[in-house]
């Protein structure tokens, strides 16, 4: 076997996809040190700068020693502590939705509810760029899987036009593109959805925190809470903490409840970890700063990087990627300005299409406009 692991290892490497880990040994947030130095940080998903709160920290520990560290079973079983409970309720609060099901990470999230709602026989309808785990949810459920271009509303028509009739038809989107940083066309898509009796379900891992008057994400952005189905989003990024939800009606949680396999073949999330994104989501309630500041940092940065004339797509969002194409070039360019104190993370395939290696560069409510500035700097020193 070791012969076949350095054959795949060697290629990767010969392409410039081999990938490596960097080590992190301080809180995360705008400053950390990595691989023994102190660099600004640009590619993380803290996005409102909560991951390394002490108040987070300190509900983690105030929970813990109440209610030890290990949930001791699944949350069907005897694993469902209050404080899972009163994050439910907080998340359909913040979610508009009638309830919230807490699921163990958004990965576990999208291969539990996909599989739940369709099955052979019937049709997912998914847009190419769509995160990873949806994919891996949709090869679960054994739906029929139809990849629909990028963003386009007569790709995915032609598609549920041409669908059985039979079965049931699941549309799902993320609703801002992780690798992108753009947004997804959601009035559109919910009115075909509607227009050919399909389910609408959303990723909202990179909008939940950051988009919508108060911050509930794309679904709220556009007014869309009565024609979206299913809300999945994530508490491990723009909350700072880890888990992840489905929002809907009270039969979406019963249902999801009873159905999803990664809901319940699996021990629930420690309480502490509840208690710290339960405290993250008050935190979001209350300091809307956080949400206009990151928005903010991330129009300083697009317009900065597009000035060295940077393509930078289509992003709208803290998500901003920049254009290198070859993934060697990526590679060495994110190296580059790790030397010159900036953390930029490379992103290539089969993370995103052949071709299309980019530095994804990611604000948060923590930069501030000087990092900003410096970061901008450090891309016109590494062309
Ligand atoms: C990060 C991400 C996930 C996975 O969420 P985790 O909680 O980190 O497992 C799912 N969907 C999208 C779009 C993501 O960006």
């Amino acid at each position: 076997m070791k012969d076949f692991l350095n054959q795949r290892i060697d290629a990767l490497d010969r392409q410039g996809l081999r990938r490596s880990l960097k080590m992190v040994v301080t809180a995360q947030g705008r400053e950390v040190t990595v691989n023994g130095r102190s660099v600004i940080n640009f590619c993380s998903n803290d996005y409102l700068g909560l991951a390394g709160d002490e108040r987070l920290r300190v509900a983690a520990e105030e929970t813990m020693r109440a209610r030890g560290f290990g949930a001791g079973a699944a949350r069907l079983v005897c694993g469902n502590f209050d404080v899972h409970e009163a994050l439910e309720r907080e998340l359909a609060l913040v979610k508009h939705t009638p309830a919230a099901l807490f699921f163990n990470a958004g990965y576990m999230a999208n291969t539990g509810i996909i599989p739940a709602l369709v099955g052979r026989g019937d049709a997912v309808f998914s847009d190419k760029l769509n995160h990873a785990s949806i994919i891996d949810g949709i090869v679960l459920s054994r739906a029929k899987l139809h990849r629909y271009a990028h963003k386009d509303m007569n790709s995915l028509e032609g598609m549920l036009q041409k669908a059985s009739p039979a079965g049931r038809k699941l549309i799902i989107t993320d609703t801002v593109f992780s690798m992108d940083g753009d947004v997804a066309p959601l009035k559109d898509i919910a009115a075909l959805a509607k227009k050919y009796g399909a389910w609408l379900m959303v990723d909202e891992a990179h909008a939940f925190g950051v988009l919508g008057p108060t911050g509930a994400g794309l679904v709220e952005a556009e007014g869309l809470g009565d024609e979206v189905h299913v809300q999945m989003g994530t508490l491990s990024k723009a909350a700072g903490a880890y888990g992840a939800y489905a929002a809907g009606s009270l039969e979406l949680k019963e249902y999801l409840l009873n159905t999803a396999r990664s809901f319940i073949f699996t021990t629930a999330l420690p309480p502490a970890v509840a208690g710290a994104a339960l405290c993250a989501l008050r935190i979001m309630r209350e300091e809307s700063w956080r949400r206009e500041r990151v928005l903010a940092n991330a129009v300083l940065m697009r317009e900065g990087l597009s000035a060295l004339g940077f393509d930078t797509l289509k992003s709208v969002t803290p998500v901003i990627p920049v254009m290198i194409k070859d993934a060697a070039l990526a590679a060495a360019m994110s190296a580059r300005l790790l030397d010159q104190g900036m953390f930029v993370a490379a992103i290539r395939p089969p993370t995103v299409p052949a071709h299309t290696a980019r530095l994804r560069v990611t604000v948060t409510a923590a930069h501030t406009v000087e990092d900003i500035a410096r970061c901008v700097e450090a891309f016109k020193r590494v062309v």
